[in-house]
């Protein structure tokens, strides 16, 4: 088990990639704390007890400051500790430049990319104060190479790499790591309103001739998370199943 005695936080985590990783880290032995804006992720608690493994919900949504800090003191009180936080929770709302409504380039700049910087300012000063801790940012193979349709998706993206890349340096010097995870496209609730002709189009782009599964990301957030990633800081890790872009 390579999470034994840690407390994890992890955005989004009622459904897909999130709770992929909620349930393998508290397998791994990690004290999960499943931060969602939906209460659906109070199941995936359930899930997690019935194998013995600790975990809480806690209702949140990132884009609001007090959220956040709840959410990082119910993980203080309930574990003592911070240890491991996963800016996973992301939304899409995709159209092409031109019929980009500005309501939907703001909310997904507010989740995506605003919520990274509250939920990590929020947990920040604990790990500090620690003088340890993990930050795994979620961004995509879409911050990388941009994609039809996804302007705002794809600067929000971009900006976690931003943000990951400066984190590293300041947060570095005390103690944490900070790297950013690019998952290709994984099969989700967030990719079943992709049309199946775009999907085939990214199963042939892709040399493994598949796409990922919330499996095949939560894996590499375990070993973010873990001592074997000690020296890892600052990295962008994709996960793409060897995308051609
Ligand atoms: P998903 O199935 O849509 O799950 C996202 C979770 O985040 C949902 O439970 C959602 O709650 C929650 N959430 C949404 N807004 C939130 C907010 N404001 N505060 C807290 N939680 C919120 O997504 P996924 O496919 O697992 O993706 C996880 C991460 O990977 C995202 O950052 C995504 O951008 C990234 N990613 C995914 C893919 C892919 O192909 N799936 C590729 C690259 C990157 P609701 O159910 O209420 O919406």
């Amino acid at each position: 088990m390579r999470l034994v005695g840690k407390v994890a936080i992890i955005t989004g985590a009622g459904r897909g990639i999130g709770r992929e990783a909620a349930v393998l880290f508290a397998r791994e032995g990690a004290k999960v704390v499943l931060a969602d804006v939906d209460p659906q992720a109070e199941k995936v608690v359930g899930e997690i007890e019935e194998f013995g493994g600790e975990a809480i919900f806690v209702r949140g949504d990132v884009t609001n400051r007090d959220s956040c800090a709840a959410m990082a003191a119910a993980a203080v009180s309930s574990f003592g500790r911070i240890d491991i936080l996963v800016n996973n929770a992301g939304i899409t709302r995709d159209a092409q430049l031109v019929k980009l409504a500005e309501s939907d380039f703001d909310r997904v700049i507010a989740v995506n990319l605003k919520g990274t910087f509250n939920a990590t300012q929020a947990v920040a000063p604990q790990m500090v104060e620690q003088g340890s801790g993990r930050i795994i940012n979620v961004s995509s193979v879409v911050g990388l190479y941009g994609n039809f349709g996804q302007t705002n998706y794809a600067a929000t993206k971009a900006g976690v790499i931003g943000m990951t890349k400066t984190w590293a340096r300041e947060l570095g010097r005390k103690g944490i790591t900070v790297n950013a995870v690019a998952p290709g496209f994984i099969q989700t609730e967030m990719t079943e309103s992709v049309p199946e002709k775009v999907l085939e189009m990214m199963r042939g782009r892709t040399p493994l001739g598949r796409l990922g599964t919330a499996c095949d990301v939560a894996n590499i957030y375990l070993f973010l998370a873990s001592d074997d990633a000690a020296y890892v800081n600052g990295a962008v890790v994709c996960v793409d199943g060897g995308l051609i872009p």
